[in-house]
């Protein structure tokens, strides 16, 4: 049987787990088996590329092989929950960088037939478009890689998260970008090896990601990164052109639409537009808290505990305060006392709830809370008037009514969850501090709102041990 055939159905065999994967990440209750399908599509992808390509020696492969795969567990065990962004930015740098380096060692090869073959002959439009084609794989990858790691110094606070800003930053990167694309040009009409029009493509490309990503403020990171997800697919899929292999092409086109279709579901959630968080420099000024009258109201966890005694209906809006103070475990211990108790009790959970679409679900999985009492907030929002106690554990902008009342609130819009329509809130949190968009929230001193100052955690394990006794 000949062996491309057969490689080429192998690449086919593993593009269906990958898409089978996927699709069954969309289920809580699937996702964990669709992640090791993909796992199993990726071993055969890597198996078959390794036989395809005509090794010669496989030494430095197998150490990058082990490197990689002690710092991939290592960096799986030990990072939280809450670091997750950062990691996901690190590993789209680096499948930026990678395709990038791929590209880059694939022009010399490249080249050197070239010259060989081109002496005072014209160089073909086949092997122009090869150069395009190894010119935007650069381009993009150094793009996603520089850019990833802008967005990951921001988000893990190694360098300021705020947006920065300054006169004439747009006019420069439409400079970049223009000569990007006539230096690529000039470049893939006369290519060489020592051509500094490649050079310049390459700088200028690093250069541009992060020029892209310094004006957004840290409170978009999460959007960027998804966004630039998306750009490390489109990289590894040119580079799958450029190697001419049909599964880079296809994964990097499933990672390409994924990461966009992820960015366009985040923009949504905050009724913003992907040119608004891209370019307007979003949460960095904090709003004044002198507008909003009312008194603030708080209470001990004795209080909230008689509250919860007396309630036949609660609903929990977990946010990322309660990753941040882990307190997933002891959210699970509180309503297993209340369904003890013959209280009905459900989440709510919002699409940008914490710092990661699908954040709180993958929480509360983890601690075992039953997946059929969690609910998106478009089935759970019109049963607020029907709830006793809403429970808001370390939320904010997901639960800030300016979003509906006032139209000049920069979250104005936003789709939020309506725990004010409960007949009572319980807020657990440190203190009046504002939320990731830096805005005050009228919530937290509403006539039935009552305020439990603290670290959830600790809240929390002091609210269950009333239960106990
Ligand atoms: P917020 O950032 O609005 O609020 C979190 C709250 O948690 C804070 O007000 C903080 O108050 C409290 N908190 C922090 N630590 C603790 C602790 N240890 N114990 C108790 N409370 C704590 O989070 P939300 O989940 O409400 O909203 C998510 C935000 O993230 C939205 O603005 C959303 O647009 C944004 N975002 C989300 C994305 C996603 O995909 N999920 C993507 C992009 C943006 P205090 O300091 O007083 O304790």
């Amino acid at each position: 049987m000949d062996i491309n055939l057969l490689i080429n159905f192998a690449y086919i065999i593993s593009a269906l787990f990958f898409i089978t994967g996927l699709k069954m990440l969309t289920s809580l209750n699937r996702a964990r088996q669709g992640n090791i399908i993909s796992g199993i599509g990726m071993f055969i992808a890597i198996v078959v590329t390794l036989l395809d390509r005509g090794i010669v020696d496989y030494k430095w492969i197998l150490i990058g092989i082990v490197i990689g795969t002690v710092i991939g567990t290592v960096v799986a065990r030990l990072v939280e929950m809450t670091k997750m962004p950062e990691v996901v930015a690190v590993f789209n740098g680096l499948g930026g960088l990678s395709s990038m380096l791929v590209a880059w060692a694939a022009l010399y090869p490249e080249l050197k037939t070239l010259s060989i073959n081109t002496v005072n002959q014209p160089i073909t439009i086949q092997s122009s478009l090869l150069m395009a084609t190894i010119v935007l794989t650069i381009f993009i990858g150094g793009i996603t890689f520089t850019g990833s790691l802008v967005a990951y110094g921001k988000l893990s606070e190694a360098i300021p998260g705020k947006a920065l800003l300054f006169s004439g930053q747009r006019f420069i990167n439409g400079v970049l970008v223009l000569a990007i694309i006539f230096f690529s040009f000039r470049f893939s009409l006369e290519p060489s090896l020592n051509s500094v029009d490649f050079a310049v493509v390459l700088l200028f490309s690093l250069l541009l990601g992060i020029m892209m990503v310094i004006p957004i403020g840290g409170a978009d990171m999460p959007v960027v990164i998804s966004f630039l997800n998306s750009y490390s697919g489109l990289a590894a899929c040119a580079a799958g052109f450029v190697l001419n292999n049909n599964l880079l092409i296809v994964a990097g086109s499933l990672v390409g639409a994924s990461g966009i279709i992820l960015t366009n579901i985040m923009c949504k959630a905050m009724n913003r537009s992907l040119r608004n968080v891209l370019f307007s420099g979003f949460g960095s000024n904090k709003q004044s808290s002198q507008n909003i009258k009312g008194e603030v109201n708080p209470v001990n966890t004795e209080d909230a505990y008689l509250m919860l005694e007396a309630a036949s209906r609660v609903v929990i809006v977990p946010g990322y305060g309660m990753a941040v103070a882990q307190a997933q475990q002891s959210v699970s211990e509180l309503v297993r006392k209340l369904r003890a108790k013959g209280k009905q009790v459900r989440f709510a959970i919002h699409p940008v709830a914490g710092r990661l679409p699908g954040h709180m679900n993958v929480l509360l999985a983890e601690a075992r809370v039953p997946y059929d009492i969690v609910m998106e907030m478009d089935e759970i929002n019109d049963d607020f008037p029907k709830t006793d106690v809403a429970i808001v554990i370390g939320s904010n902008d997901i639960v800030n009514p300016a979003a509906q009342d006032d139209p000049n609130s920069p979250i104005a819009g936003m789709p939020v969850i309506e725990v004010w329509k409960a007949k009572q809130v319980v807020v657990f949190k440190r203190s009046m501090a504002s939320g990731f968009s830096g805005l005050d929230n009228i919530l937290f001193y509403g006539e039935n709102t009552r305020m439990l100052f603290g670290d959830a955690k600790e809240s929390l394990i002091d609210l269950v041990s009333k239960f106990k006794t």
